[in-house]
């Protein structure tokens, strides 16, 4: 792998390698933890940061033919590399859009009632097209009411009007196994699922899916899993999907004493070998993961070894310690995130989460895929 990603980076200062048989991979462990499910993938914000158009062809491959994206320009752009695929546009419908669904055969997961109007008013038009609509079980976000699902439950035009629609909720604390909340959820989905007979339902995401097979429903909406990231707090991630690497700009010893970046947050306790690497804040790698005197920060992996980030994280440049890796030279790669430190770590030290780093990773990496058949 190493060998493959050198050719052609000469310049570079940071880069990605996107494996996309990992993509598939994980798609199908996904899968095969919900065998009574259709297994779909959400691809929204360029398929979390690995790019929509890769991604999605390897899913495509992989079997996948169900997607959801956020917004109905991204449903326009995956719709251009596949004809046939299901794509269910999240954010619902805008004002106006019907035509647009239409023309590019999107799915709007319709989650007001003003929207279903609309919909329906297209549809008694003559406009065609398939929709979801989304309820809400209890995050407060998009979804019809408790009171407007019984409302259209009972609206026995209305209902004939919109047609079959995916039954859509979502679940606010599916990563935390033992929350009241999942359940409190499933109950009130499952009234929503009997007051809709013959719809198919879908409830979960990666960590939905995770939950179990009550979660599960007819369709599934893995995102984070597919792309290497923890679903649940209880389970191990799949397999890594992105590695980021920056290259070692210099490297430089360094008394006891000494202070390192920007605000001298970390004063060096012993006679120290430092690597300065070349990628920061702008590419996505935050700030909250330096090192600190007071807390120690996240590592990046180096000739074998992890190596601690000494000191703050600077817009364009992180600092390790190096010192008890022998022979790191400038022009060597230090892994960012990948196989040896997963993209979780990161985001615990930054205190965030895999999906903002990676929908984060910033235009400067050099991007290269392998394994996309
Ligand atoms: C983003 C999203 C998903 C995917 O969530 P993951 O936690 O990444 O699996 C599923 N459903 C909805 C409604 C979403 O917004």
């Amino acid at each position: 792998m190493d060998a493959a990603i050198e050719t052609g980076m000469a310049l570079d200062s940071a880069r990605l390698l996107i494996d996309l048989g990992a993509l598939a991979d994980n798609w199908r462990s996904v899968a095969a933890l919900a065998p009574a499910s259709e297994t779909s993938a959400v691809v929204k914000a360029d398929a979390y940061g690995t790019g929509v158009g890769p991604a999605a062809k390897a899913l495509l491959k992989a079997g996948c033919r169900t997607f959801f994206v956020a917004t109905p320009a991204e449903g326009a752009e995956l719709r251009s590399l596949s004809s046939t695929a299901a794509i269910y546009v999240l954010d619902g419908l805008p004002t106006g859009a019907a035509p647009t669904f239409h023309q590019h055969a999107l799915r709007p997961v319709l989650g007001t009632v003003d929207e279903i109007a609309e919909w329906v008013a297209w549809r008694n038009d003559g406009g065609k097209g398939e929709a979801a609509v989304h309820f809400d079980t209890g995050m407060n976000r998009l979804g019809l009411t408790a009171d407007e699902a019984t409302a259209l439950a009972g609206d026995a035009s209305l209902r004939e009007a919109l047609g079959p629609f995916l039954v859509v909720s979502h679940l606010a604390c599916a990563d935390e196994p033992g929350h009241p909340a999942n359940v409190t959820q499933l109950n009130r989905f499952r009234a929503i699922t009997a007051a809709f007979p013959g719809m198919a339902a879908s409830l979960a995401n990666s960590a939905g899916v995770q939950l179990g097979a009550d979660y599960q429903f007819a369709v599934t909406r893995p995102g984070i899993l597919l792309y290497g990231g923890q679903g649940s707090t209880e389970r191990p991630p799949l397999r890594p999907v992105v590695t980021a690497e920056a290259r070692v700009l210099s490297v430089r010893e360094a008394p006891t004493g000494a202070v390192v970046g920007y605000g001298a947050t970390e004063r060096l306790r012993r006679p120290s070998r430092l690597a300065t690497l070349g990628a920061g804040y702008a590419d996505g790698y935050h700030r909250m993961a330096g090192s600190t005197d007071q807390k120690r920060g996240a590592s990046v992996f180096l000739s074998g070894r992890r190596a601690p980030l000494v000191g703050r994280v600077s817009m364009d440049l992180m600092v390790a310690d190096v010192t008890d890796i022998p022979g790191v030279m400038r022009g060597d790669w230090a892994e960012l995130f990948g196989e040896n430190i997963l993209i979780d770590e990161v985001a615990g030290h930054a205190a965030t989460i895999a999906y903002e780093l990676l929908t984060g990773l910033g235009p400067r990496y050099a991007r290269r895929y392998v394994h996309g058949g």
